[in-house]
């Protein structure tokens, strides 16, 4: 079996190998919705679309740096021949700001990276902090969502709502294992048929006891009776339910989720997803995220791994 290593070409392979473009500087990984014969829509892998980058102005220190003594050459930390990606920008800044490291003996953007593996290594990682990345992540299953939920220091959630969501927009996610073997194929497809009828035939029946006045889902707004509603029906469905979500980490948090969930002993589609987030998050900085190794497990999936973990 091959093994890949960790080098950025592997990398920028394997995001074009599941889908990956970059869109006004965007990495995204697009996930294709599919439908049962009865309609029932569903999706056989995960989406994840970079919504928000940092965006950084130095140039904005310009003042600040000019107020020391001009020996000391300061302004000339605005003149670094090498452009960074802003977040990269933003954390060396930031990290450089502590020793007042601005003069011409500071470590140059060219030599950005070997500097981030000094804090990291030394697990000095609170500059890493500063960077804040949104996705939006689509075909994923409730499942995956309550375990990458756990995940809580430096990470911001926004999850579509069972209660306020109609059946309109329910979608299912297969699972890998279901999708090359005929029989489970099938058994998922009449599952989720199954599940969207009787969700929808839920929904009605509680809706016409709400109707009808009954007690337990009385109501006195519109919102509040499909609330009380959707609320209910939703206990019937399974953890395959699709459960997008708006996700926001900063980069130290997002560093430790992917080393957790996109390594070996992760479960398969969890490690799918952070494997698909680490790939637009190395594209959109390969500093920040260069020191990752990219390695084929037997199976034909992929983990990642850093030396540097939990910085
Ligand atoms: C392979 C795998 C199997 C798992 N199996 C189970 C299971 O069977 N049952 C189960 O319940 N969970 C399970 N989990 C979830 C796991 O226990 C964690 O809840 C989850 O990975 C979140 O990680 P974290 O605790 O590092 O939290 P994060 O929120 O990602 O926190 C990052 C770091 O910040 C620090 N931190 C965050 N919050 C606190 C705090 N309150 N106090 C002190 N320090 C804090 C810690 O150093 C922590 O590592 C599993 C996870 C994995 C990866």
């Amino acid at each position: 079996m091959e093994k890949r290593e960790n080098t950025a070409d592997h990398s920028d392979k394997l995001f074009e190998e599941v889908g990956g473009m970059v869109e006004k500087g965007f990495p995204t990984i697009h996930a294709e919705s599919h439908r049962t014969e009865s309609g029932t829509p569903y999706l056989k892998s995960p989406g994840v679309v970079m919504i928000s980058k940092p965006n950084t102005n130095i140039e904005g220190m310009r003042p600040f740096l000019e107020g020391f003594d001009p020996e000391l050459q300061f302004p000339g930390y605005l003149d670094d021949p090498t452009e960074l990606p802003d977040s990269s920008q933003l954390c060396k800044t930031a990290g450089q700001n502590c020793y007042a490291s601005f003069g011409p003996r500071r470590t140059t953007n060219e030599n950005a990276a070997s500097y981030f593996e000094r804090l990291t290594s030394a697990g000095h990682g609170s500059v890493l902090e500063h960077s804040n990345f949104s996705f939006l992540l689509y075909g994923i299953s409730r499942s995956v969502t309550h375990e990458l939920v756990r995940h809580r220091s430096g990470l911001g959630v926004s999850q579509i709502s069972q209660r306020y969501v109609s059946g309109s927009v329910l979608r299912f996610v297969e699972r890998p294992e279901y999708q090359n073997d005929e029989e489970l194929h099938r058994l998922f497809e009449e599952r989720a048929d199954r599940a969207a009828a009787e969700y929808d035939a839920m929904a009605e029946t509680l809706l016409e006891k709400q109707e009808g006045g009954a007690a337990a889902l009385s109501a006195d707004y519109k919102t509040d009776a499909r609330k009380k509603v959707q609320q209910t029906a939703r206990s019937l469905l399974p953890n395959e339910t699709e459960a997008p979500m708006v996700w926001t980490g900063n980069v130290r948090a997002l560093r430790h989720v992917i080393e957790m969930r996109a390594d070996a002993h992760a479960e398969s589609e969890i490690r799918a997803l952070a494997l698909r987030i680490f790939l637009c998050l190395q594209k959109a900085d390969p500093i920040l995220f260069g020191d990752y190794e990219l390695k084929e497990l037997p199976d034909g999936t992929f983990m990642v791994n850093t030396p540097h973990r939990k910085a």
